[in-house]
């Protein structure tokens, strides 16, 4: 079978890779490695988990997240094994993840798979943190990179490389579904690809190493994982992850609860899995406006991988798990009690995962015992400011979201001009 192939979850049918994001549309397709058991590799950051990444080869870029045992955080809330995975920058721990999120996981796997099946020009469509690992990794290595970015978040896309030539920024006066839409249509052209999101085999398992890195470092698979969502292909990978670390044999047989956290002005998956739906109705989803009274806007995703086969609702319901609303007073708490007892800041979205712990600790649904996996998805932003001063990138064109409808695609006439 060679080193993977890709199972449909619909039809169940192997499918051939050739960047091949999908088989049937209601379903994801997964990856099934011919290594059952997970070796490390000598290789750099990521690529030590060659074993179960969907690319042949590696590139000379992918810091991996580290994994260590909270005592403070830990103490502060009477827990015995608290592990923290942390995919960020804080040198003192050994992490090096220069953007500062776990967003960072997926580029270089993503990238390495499109290299390997006939390179097109990338087309990133993201409200910040995704636009900035993919912009970070096309840096390193010198591939052709095109950003579509709300210009609401043109203020998180900077890298702390120089700025190369080999990127283009449109930003788009409106949301990041307009954004979306958008890279859409660059996709559409010749010689352009999308990265996928969720149904992106290598995303996924590039996020899935945060659960691999625990693992390896707890001799054991957590009793719970503790995620930020907004996609919550994070918590997909991390299920999925776990199958494959239930079937290796050494860690355990217990599949880990997913703990999945929302902004509760704007939470579609908690309001879905709430009224026990295995898919997201229209009430499921507030009017965008509400975004504005999120504790961060990194989390707000209209159109989440939550009904497909193989997508949250079925990693939910596989693995017992639990969806909770944060309120913005308790992720502002919880950022700071985290931060004085860590020593370290972390990106408001991981601050929305402390609050969900803190919550199930407070109300006693946990075992002060359990072995917990706390992904703290970003962090270390100010820490990184110590070392470097961040490059930021600037727009090559400004699109009105208005215009997106234009018929006569004079849009695309101008995006064309600045490629
Ligand atoms: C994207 C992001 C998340 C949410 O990830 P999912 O794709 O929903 O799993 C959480 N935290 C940070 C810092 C992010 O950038
Ligand atoms: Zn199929």
């Amino acid at each position: 079978m060679g080193r993977y192939r890709l199972r449909c979850l619909e039809c169940n049918r192997i499918v051939e890779d050739h960047y091949t994001l999908g088989c049937h549309d209601n379903a994801l397709l997964r990856t099934e490695y011919a290594e059952r058991t997970l070796t490390l590799k000598n290789l750099p950051g990521i690529w030590q988990f060659h074993d179960w990444l969907p690319v042949s080869g590696s590139m000379g870029s992918g810091d991996a997240p580290v994994t260590y045992r909270s005592e403070g955080f830990a103490q502060e809330l009477g827990l015995h094994n608290l592990y923290i995975s942390f995919s960020g920058y804080l040198p003192e721990r050994g992490a090096f993840i220069k953007t500062c999120s776990f967003k960072e996981l997926e580029s270089p796997a993503t990238l390495q798979r499109s290299i390997e099946h006939g390179n097109k020009t990338f087309v990133v469509s993201s409200a910040g943190n995704t636009a900035r690992a993919f912009a970070q990794t096309a840096s390193e290595v010198g591939l052709p990179l095109v950003i579509v970015i709300p210009v609401s978040c043109m203020n998180r896309l900077w890298i702390t490389n120089d700025v190369p030539d080999n990127i283009r920024v449109i930003a788009v006066d409106g949301d990041y579904y307009d954004a979306i839409v958008l890279g859409n249509r660059v996709e559409s052209i010749d010689g352009f690809r999308s990265e996928g999101g969720a149904k992106n085999v290598a995303r996924r398992d590039g996020m899935g190493i945060v659960m691999l890195d625990a693992v390896l470092r707890m001799k054991t698979l957590p009793r719970h994982y503790f995620q930020a969502i907004g996609s919550g292909t994070g918590g997909i990978a991390a299920w999925e992850a776990s199958i494959r670390l239930i079937r290796d044999g050494r860690f355990g047989d217990r599949m880990p609860h997913l703990h999945l956290a929302q902004s509760s002005p704007f939470a579609p998956i908690f309001n879905a899995w709430s009224g026990n739906r295995n898919v997201i109705a229209p009430e499921d989803v507030p009017d965008k406006s509400r975004i504005e009274e999120t504790y961060t806007d990194i989390l707000s995703n209209r159109n989440p991988p939550y009904g497909i086969k193989g997508g949250v609702a079925d990693a939910l319901s596989k693995t017992d798990g639990r969806v909770y609303a944060i309120e913005n007073d308790e992720a502002h708490d919880a950022k700071q009690r985290f931060e004085a007892a860590e020593g370290v800041d972390i990106l408001r979205p991981a601050a929305i995962a402390v609050a969900a712990l803190c919550r199930s600790v407070d109300a006693g649904s946990i075992d002060p015992d359990d072995t917990i996996l706390l992904n703290i998805t970003g962090g270390g932003l100010s820490r990184l400011k110590e070392d470097y001063s961040p490059n930021h990138l600037g727009a090559d064109l400004v699109v009105d979201a208005n215009d997106l409808n234009d018929p006569t695609d004079g849009i695309l006439e101008e995006i064309m001009g600045i490629l």
